[in-house]
């Protein structure tokens, strides 16, 4: 190689290595091209798989991704805890609160125009989905070329892009298709190959849904899912891809039972003629048209004691809900497994028409999903404690060399895993904490972040000091630095923590 070419080399690997991406776009010969170029990414949902659905059933093509790669315990969504946000965020690395995806159903109160899934008109519409840049965008604007077999958003022109190749939503899709169509888009010639594909799943969610979580149905769905998968894996294996490109795997949202007996009827304390809902659930969003926000506060305040209501400023921290347009003026929470609906919309209801549910607080265990994590960049056998799926966008962006637009996420608690030579475990410190000594708190601890369990919820935290003492998330915090430790979740605080068990 003469030194002129070995210098053009370095300086385009040079713009790789800072993330540029640059040097696809003009390769100086195909072996540059081959050597700039990044491993191919697919990102894969299995809509509604819960954190723990990997007991249910035998899955061989999801244990192999585990065995050969990083699995986390689960995957922390954000508020709320429903299909499009979630996915919105895991490819923008924005909350809905910024990226403005607040709710599968929402009201646009700049335009007076309502967003509901089944608006073809309003999903293809990249007004909605303008407050953040996914994934497939960044990569597009940047040179290399996404293809999408179904993400929320990805019908829609963004930032007046859409990927190379994108399909309109057909839930009816037989997997076999989804799955042959991503091993064509490989097979591709390297001047149109994708760099990066989306591959989306929606029957165990739609299964939980009609059945509850765990149930049958959803156990089937689960293993229907990883033998396509399974096809998929032999498939990567014989076009020898499997070990040189990136497999991410999610799930948007986890799922809890509902019972037809734990309905709050909103009407029953709120005159809705004067306000507009625009979802309902778990969470119900409000907004002031005839009456004020504090008027429709002051008439649902402790109007139930399984609901809890919030003026939009008064949105707990952690929830990060609060910046954009169409964040509602009044945000009112069932507990988990109550919803919160009105009189004449259950009248033409049955009891057995709905018996699971998501949309609540993320930090829910129940409403954690899942992440597996495969490819090139991570030794197998890896562990993380929970991870945040705002985080992912950051990892994307790594993956592919390419610079990310703005967001609210971090690679931080995955940089420890890139290219390590060794696997990296978990591990688990129990304290016990109270007057009582009855409050146990189970923390899981990665190199840089951490995981806090206290019962029903799972909390992640960031590391905030060089020691690995001291983690912090808003509203939360976990200081290690003397004994006794303290733990403050929320306004709750225990400052009495004692060690009580590790492993
Ligand atoms: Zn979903």
């Amino acid at each position: 190689m003469s030194s002129p070419t070995l210098l053009l080399r370095l300086v385009c690997l040079l713009l790789v290595a800072i993330a540029l991406g640059g040097c696809r776009s003009e390769p100086r010969s195909v072996e540059d091209a081959a050597a700039a170029r990044p491993y191919p990414l697919l990102l894969i949902s299995i809509d509604g798989f819960r954190h723990d659905y990997f007991d249910l059933a035998d899955t061989p093509a999801l244990d192999r991704l585990v065995a050969g790669g990083l699995k986390a315990d689960s995957l922390h969504h954000a508020f709320p805890t429903k299909t499009f946000p979630t996915h919105y965020t895991l490819v923008t690395g924005r909350y809905p609160g910024t990226h403005g995806v607040v709710a599968n159903s929402m009201w646009d109160p700049l335009r007076d125009q309502r967003f509901s899934l089944g608006n073809r008109d309003a999903v293809g519409d990249g007004y909605w989905y303008q407050g953040g840049e996914p994934i497939w965008v960044t990569a597009e604007r940047q040179g290399l070329t996404a293809a999408t077999f179904f993400w929320p958003g990805s019908e829609a022109r963004i930032h007046r892009i859409r990927p190379t190749y994108w399909k309109p939503y057909a839930g009816e899709t037989p997997h076999a298709e989804r799955i042959d169509q991503v091993l064509d888009w490989l097979d591709l010639p390297e001047d149109s190959r994708p760099d990066l594909i989306t591959l989306y799943f929606s029957t165990v969610d739609s299964m939980g849904h009609r059945h509850g979580p765990r149930a049958d149905p959803v156990r089937d769905a689960v293993i229907d899912v990883d033998s396509h998968l399974d096809r998929l894996l032999n498939g990567l294996e014989e076009r020898e891809l499997l070990d040189s490109m990136h497999i991410i795997v999610v799930s948007d949202h986890g799922m809890s039972r509902v019972d037809f007996d734990q309905y709050i009827m909103l009407d029953e304390y709120l005159d809705l003629s004067r306000v507009i809902v625009s979802d309902w659930g778990p969470a119900a969003q409000i907004w002031a048209t005839d009456m004020s926000a504090e008027e429709i506060f002051q008439a649902l305040d402790g109007a139930h004691p399984r609901m809890r209501v919030w003026l939009r400023d008064d949105i707990p921290e952690r929830y990060r809900f609060g910046s954009h347009h169409r964040v509602p003026d009044v945000l009112a929470e069932a507990d988990l497994e109550w919803m919160i609906s009105n009189r004449p919309y259950m009248a033409g209801r049955s009891r057995f028409s709905l018996l699971g549910m998501h949309g609540w607080d993320p930090a829910l265990a129940e409403m954690h999903g899942m992440l597996l994590i495969h490819g090139p960049s991570f030794a197998a056998g890896s562990q993380a404690p929970a991870v945040r799926s705002v985080d992912l966008y950051a990892l994307m962006n790594h993956l592919l060399a390419l610079q990310p637009a703005p967001h609210e996420g971090s690679l931080s608690p995955f940089s420890p895993y890139l290219d390590a030579a060794d696997a990296i475990t978990v591990d688990t410190l129990e304290l016990i904490c109270g007057q009582q000594r009855d409050t146990r708190i189970k923390l899981r601890r990665g190199p840089r972040h951490l995981a806090v369990h206290d019962g029903l919820h799972i909390h992640v935290l960031d590391q905030s000091d060089p020691n690995g003492l001291l983690y912090a998330e808003a509203g939360l915090e976990v200081d290690m630095r003397n004994e006794p430790f303290t733990v403050r979740i929320d306004a709750e605080v225990w400052e009495d923590c004692l060690p009580g068990g590790s492993s």
